[in-house]
């Protein structure tokens, strides 16, 4: 198959609300001598922020399991139907064994920075400018004894500016942007970084506007469409 006519793009920027304290953490590598124990990932300033190999990660596997797609070994799936929800949105790797031309990725997951205001009402209570440190402890099963261990934590209440593109391609419509919007509606009721299950991670998308850009936008004309802007994503989805 051939490659389809580019259209254009949709541009998705929402907030990121932590709902409950985050943890996505760093290779021990990045450790500074003397450092906290399990630190949080954080940019060249020193604030934690969310990388977007995180976001659209997380969001692939959920949509992968959506959509029934998660293959009996586990491993990434991939296939070559052009309209696949998982594989049109999130791109599969270029198969060189097949004629398989159209293994596009749509979708471009942004890194989210913080919004430092966010954590301004919170700076009395964090026990370093940014973050919170949570104590927590394993009980040896035999000796009964307490293992405590610290962890670093993006606190409730801290909010992240996220931004996705996605790319038009002819006869998309708008298929694609409402898989985007599916797969972060899935992620709400889940969790980012690690500890969920124990109640770490809880996020919500917030103030969530789309904006499409056609071709011509890029010849600098500048001209582009807000198409939606709702304070949820509930209300995302319900009107797309
Ligand atoms: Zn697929």
């Amino acid at each position: 198959m051939g490659a389809k006519n580019f259209l254009g793009k949709y541009i998705v920027t929402a907030e990121i609300e932590v709902k409950t304290g985050l943890h996505i953490g760093t290779s021990k590598e990045d450790l500074e001598i003397g450092g906290l124990d399990n630190p949080v990932i954080k940019d060249p300033k020193g604030r934690p922020y969310i990388p977007g190999s995180s976001l659209k990660g997380k969001m692939r596997v959920l949509s992968e399991f959506y959509h029934g797609k998660v293959s009996g070994d586990g491993s990434v799936h991939k296939c070559s139907d052009p309209n696949c929800p998982v594989c049109g949105l999130f791109g599969t790797s270029v198969d060189n064994n097949s004629n398989n031309t159209f293994a596009r990725t749509r979708l471009i997951v942004r890194d989210a920075y913080l919004d430092e205001k966010s954590l301004e009402p919170l700076s009395d209570f964090l026990e370093t400018k940014w973050t919170e440190l949570k104590h927590e402890n394993t009980i040896n099963r035999v000796t009964s004894k307490a293992n405590p261990r610290q962890q670093e934590r993006v606190p409730a209440g801290a909010i992240f500016n996220a931004e996705f593109v996605v790319d038009i391609y002819e006869g998309d419509e708008d298929k694609f942007l409402k898989y985007l919007l599916q797969a972060m509606k899935l992620l709400e009721d889940d969790y980012l970084g690690g500890s969920g299950s124990r109640g770490y991670g809880k996020i919500e998308f917030k103030n969530i506007r789309v904006v499409k850009r056609e071709k011509d936008y890029y010849l600098g004309n500048g001209k582009e469409e807000e198409v939606g802007k709702y304070s949820t994503l509930n209300e995302a989805l319900k009107n797309k």
